[in-house]
């Protein structure tokens, strides 16, 4: 049976360290730090996304501003108000919450953000800098599964790991950080996908396998090898009538059987969602560090 990589747990110890921080700054007189969220429309997953972190940022000290915009408003409004908050002093993070509507180009969006501001870590200028290894933004949710499995004293060197899903945000920078020469890290990764053939061989060979497809409970036991660590990035809404509120979150994994087989394995809800925003507020840190003198770039 699995022990559990509890990311909840994980991602508390990191906002207690993140709390900390933020009380010497103020005591070196600097000011507290500051994110700045944008929401477009009332999308039900993305309303919960940006509540919780706005709710983090008030439990670990930092400031917060939320800027509502209805699922109507143009991209040049939408670029307007960015270039003002890029050029606000005491905002030291600015994310804007996807999706957007079809409307709006996301890359012109995400290109508009001032790097320096960029905490989600999905400007070119941020993915750039980690292909290269320099300092910089990380996407928040693989640089929150890294921080995970460091927490956890996980021993990635020399695995053969597997990502399931190339998305910008999640599976491509996730293969890109598990292969980088660092530990965690210095895998051998196989970028897995919608086109890939017979993704079972794949997975069936990975020491570690990172489902983030969006399919609720697709990775079955059967396609994983016994001692695997396993982490389930995916959030799948689906109705549930025992459930209280009529529906559950689901994972990518099958969680009960492949618990069954793997040595470490993430569960959902509690596991890489928490440590998503832990890791934002991480990146949300270091950005004021910076911005105010504390830290060097
Ligand atoms: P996406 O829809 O942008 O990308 C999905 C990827 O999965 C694509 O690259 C596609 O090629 C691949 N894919 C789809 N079907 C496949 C199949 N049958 N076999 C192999 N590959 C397949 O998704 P995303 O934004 O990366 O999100 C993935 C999941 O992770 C979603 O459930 C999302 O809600 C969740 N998510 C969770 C967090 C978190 O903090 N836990 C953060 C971001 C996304």
């Amino acid at each position: 049976m699995a022990a559990i990589l509890d990311g909840k747990a994980c991602a508390a110890a990191y906002k207690a360290n993140i709390a900390a921080e933020v009380q010497q700054i103020l005591a070196r007189g600097g000011r507290k730090p500051h994110l700045a969220a944008i929401l477009v429309g009332n999308n039900g997953a993305s309303e919960t996304y940006i509540a919780s972190k706005v709710k983090t940022c008030g439990e670990i000290g930092f400031e917060s501003t939320l800027i509502r915009f209805p699922e109507s408003v143009t991209e040049a409004e939408l670029l307007e108000t960015i270039q003002k908050i890029n050029k606000q002093a005491e905002v030291d993070g600015l994310l804007v919450q996807l999706p957007l509507p079809a409307h709006i180009n996301e890359h012109t969006v995400t290109l508009a953000i001032d790097p320096e501001k960029d905490v989600d870590g999905f400007h070119p200028g941020s993915l750039g800098r980690m292909m290269l290894g320099l300092p910089g933004f990380l996407p928040a949710t693989p640089k929150g599964i890294m921080m995970l499995l460091e927490h956890y004293g996980i021993k990635t060197s020399g695995m053969e790991a597997v990502v399931i899903g190339r998305s910008h945000i999640v599976g491509s920078p996730m293969s890109v950080l598990l292969s980088r020469n660092t530990e965690p890290g210095n895998c051998t990764v196989s970028l897995c996908h919608s086109k890939t053939r017979n993704l079972e061989a794949h997975t069936r060979q990975a020491d570690l396998v990172v489902a983030a497809l969006g399919k609720p409970e697709f990775l079955k036991a059967d396609m994983v090898k016994p001692g695997a660590v396993v982490i389930d990035v995916g959030i799948t809404k689906i109705s549930d009538t025992s459930s209280p509120k009529g529906y559950k979150i689901v994972g990518d994994v099958a969680f009960e059987e492949v618990a069954q087989k793997a040595s470490w394995i993430t569960p959902v809800p509690g596991g890489v969602g928490a440590m998503t925003i832990a890791a934002l507020m991480q990146n949300t840190l270091e950005a004021s560090l910076r911005r105010q003198g504390l830290k060097q770039a």
